[in-house]
């Protein structure tokens, strides 16, 4: 891998907003409508490897017609937090499994690795600039999206030989103000996100850019977000459009259905299965079929079902809708289990409780 020794230059913003500006902003930044006043840029060729890391004013990218990825989609992305702790610091939660997904993502759409040192550094150096702009208080965090692109000027169909990768950050909302909401999903029965041998393990817009059809017909039923099955059999639960499901049963047991080559391996995902088995619950990575989670539901041996994501971190799910019938979990409302789970997330993150596992990445000291 071309891993020239990371180190980027910084061109400051003489168009950075006012402390006034920037407060305003901060109070009610709501999800991804407001952005720093910088972006981090790198780009890769095949002769130079990464190279010309900047920290430069947040602005709009200049792309000739004929730039690859607006014909042929070679994009991936990542999604990862800042959060400010009592003290002032500033630490993100596990920003190498986000690299490590990245490469992964990285190596099925045919784009260069970004090594690990090159991804820590670009969310450090865009943090430190912008440090100003991380939100304290109540659930606020500064959202980061790396991504990458194919950036050469082409129309034939082949790896680019010019990508750009690129971060960029967002001040959060507490995703729950008014405290954690249970929602409706909609089940697919026509649309799958992804196939076997398809791109489902790797974090590409162009997974999204599928799934945003079955979500307007999942809104259309009153529902937040809809439920996919695998491509195949239209009978495993895999995934919603950007989070993983787990279900708790009423033997004290956590199924989450296990990586079956189509489900994004969520970062999430992961760290609840260990936080679940820190808290004494028999956890289970496994297929579930649909039909358990709709039996499961009716006769009461599913007790709860939630997703999990980086920007709402748990979700709880009440009901399961599809043409002609529901399945309610629960009471559905959200349940014990998932919110304790989901607030022994959050205290880690937010520096409330003893991170066991050496999750926290501090970014700027207090
Ligand atoms: C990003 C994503 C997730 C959640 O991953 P986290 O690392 O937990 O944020 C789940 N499913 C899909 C399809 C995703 O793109």
């Amino acid at each position: 891998m071309t891993s020239n020794h990371f180190a980027s230059r910084f061109e400051p913003n003489p168009n950075a907003k006012t402390d006034g500006q920037r407060e305003a902003i901060l109070d009610n930044p709501g999800f991804g409508n407001h952005f720093t006043d910088h972006m981090f840029l790198a780009e890769w060729t095949p002769g130079t490897g990464w190279a010309d890391a900047r920290v430069v004013p947040y602005g709009p990218l200049m792309l000739d017609p004929a730039t690859a990825v607006l014909h042929y989609a070679q994009e991936i992305f990542e999604g990862l937090k800042a959060y400010v702790h009592e003290d002032g610091s500033i630490w993100s939660f596990r920003p190498e499994a986000n690299a490590e997904r990245m490469q992964r993502s990285a190596h099925r759409l045919a784009l260069p690795e970004l090594p690990t040192d090159w991804f820590l550094g670009s969310i450090r150096d865009l943090v430190t600039a912008d440090r100003a702009w991380a939100p304290s208080g109540g659930e606020k965090s500064l959202y980061l999206r790396p991504f990458m692109y194919a950036s050469e000027v082409f129309l034939g169909v082949r790896p680019s030989q010019h990508v750009t990768y690129a971060v960029i950050a967002s001040p959060a909302g507490a995703y729950f103000p008014g405290g954690v909401e249970a929602v409706s999903i909609w089940l697919s029965s026509e649309y799958s996100r992804a196939g076997t041998g398809g791109t489902g393990a790797a974090k590409c817009g162009g997974n999204y850019a599928a799934s945003l059809l079955p979500q307007q017909e999942a809104a259309q039923h009153g529902c937040a977000q809809v439920a996919f099955l695998d491509s195949t059999e239209h009978k495993w639960v895999e995934e919603l459009g950007g989070m993983n499901l787990f279900f708790v049963h009423s033997d004290g047991s956590i199924v989450t259905p296990e990586l079956s080559g189509s489900i994004l391996e969520g970062v999430t995902r992961d760290s609840i299965l260990q936080i679940a088995r820190d808290l004494g619950y028999d956890v289970i990575e496994r297929r579930v079929s649909i039909d358990e989670w709709r039996d499961g539901t009716a006769d009461g041996s599913i007790t709860e079902v939630f997703a999990c994501g980086t920007a709402a971190v748990v979700t709880p799910i009440s009901s399961l809708k599809w043409d002609g019938g529901e399945a309610v979990s629960g009471d559905g409302e959200a349940g014990k289990i998932t919110t304790d789970i989901r607030s022994a997330l959050v205290d880690i993150q937010y520096g409330r409780a003893a991170d066991r596992h050496g999750w926290l990445h501090q970014i700027v000291p207090a």
